[in-house]
């Protein structure tokens, strides 16, 4: 299959011949029909997280059963499905503890760059690929396990699939799982880029009352309203909080969701978040950085820091649940599509996502 290879972080993916072995036990090849690119395979591509390489990136993503491995029942070939990043085991003490995303088992795999039983079934044998996420899909085909296929209806276009694979859930979840927006609450959503829409249509859908989209480029405040955000802060204005606190009566906002990762976005988030507010913390940060908070006030201010990944609920589950939303037209995914590319402009699709472009550039296969 042609798939984009990470060999360095220093230079562009090259687009290569990469060999696929067959999906052992439990495991399934999945036709790649639609991939994201989103800011996660960005910060590894940088090389600001500790992956290690040589990998295969993408995690985004949706298409067509081709093979099943033995012992799946899941799925069968031809099946169109959402592939999941974060599939798990069901029988971990985090699977039972209901924190499926933190499964024990995925986060060995994924650590280890390989599937279930920590070896990759890409590359060359003696040479091998690392998978990135259970998923790599920046490639024709990708081998994943059984459960991180999530079945989907025909009518569903697959790069609306792919999106809800990882910034509509992510978004969503933040708000009406760890947020747990009530109607009538006030929400700031720091960053309004692939995670932080999905975060401003969550919050209109809980009927939050003041919805504060924040961002440091202007040039995003009509994206945020045309998705609902009642009101936009320039995020590079020394007086944010202040702007903050002259929506919400005073007190800052009931519940902020900081989608960026910068460590200074952060911190404001919290500043802007009444006492007793939730503070839900999605974007992730450069290795070795820290969360700053000030420490004196933090047990008087009741605050909750809720670290929040995937949605922070049951991926499965709400990406089934997003998908009614969408086709009962309640949830906008189109709108958030921009450029379709092949795989071959895959590197530019990172530069722009650099470059803050509005809508998300999906990687078609023919
Ligand atoms: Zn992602
Ligand atoms: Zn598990």
């Amino acid at each position: 299959m042609r798939a984009a290879v990470l060999r360095s972080f220093e230079r562009d993916m090259d687009i290569e011949d990469v060999p696929v072995a067959d999906p052992r036990d439990r495991e399934v090849l999945v036709r790649i029909m639609a991939t994201g690119v989103c800011a996660s395979d960005l910060s590894t591509i940088r090389g600001k997280t500790s992956a290690a390489l040589p990998l295969i990136p993408g995690h985004e993503a949706a298409g067509i059963v081709e093979r099943v491995g033995s012992g799946v029942s899941k799925v069968q070939p031809g099946d169109r499905v959402v592939l999941s990043w974060a599939p798990n085991c069901g029988h971990c003490f985090y699977c039972q503890d209901s924190h499926p995303t933190l499964c024990d088992v995925y986060g060995g795999a994924a650590s280890s760059g390989g599937l279930w039983d920590g070896t990759s079934r890409l590359g060359p044998i003696g040479a091998p690929i690392r998978h990135y996420s259970c998923v790599s899909s920046f490639a024709e085909l990708a081998v994943v396990p059984e459960t991180g296929c999530i079945k989907i209806d025909p009518d569903v276009p697959f790069a609306v699939a792919a999106l809800v694979g990882c910034a509509v859930t992510t978004g969503f979840g933040a708000v009406i799982n760890d947020a747990a927006v009530r109607a009538g609450d006030a929400i700031g959503i720091m960053g309004v880029g692939g995670v932080g829409i999905n975060a401003i249509q969550a919050a209109r859908l809980a009927g939050a009352e003041t919805i504060i989209a924040l961002d440091t480029n202007i040039g995003k405040a009509e994206l945020a309203r045309a998705n609902g955000a009642t009101h936009f802060i320039n995020a590079a204005d020394r007086d944010g909080l202040e702007q903050v606190r002259a929506l919400t009566s005073g007190r800052g906002v009931d519940h902020m969701v900081e989608c960026t990762g910068h460590p200074a976005a952060m911190s404001a988030a919290y500043a802007m978040t009444r006492p007793a507010g939730n503070v839900v913390i999605v974007g992730i940060a450069p290795k070795g950085t820290d969360l700053a908070v000030p420490a004196i006030g933090f047990p008087g201010s009741k605050k909750r820091i809720i670290g929040s990944i995937y949605g922070g609920g049951v991926p499965e589950r709400d990406i089934t649940k997003i998908l009614a939303l969408y086709r009962a037209g309640r949830l906008a995914l189109d709108s958030q599509i921009g450029k379709r590319i092949g795989l071959a402009q895959v590197n530019d699709a990172l530069k722009w996502l650099e470059q803050g472009v509005q809508a998300r550039t999906i990687i078609e296969f023919a």
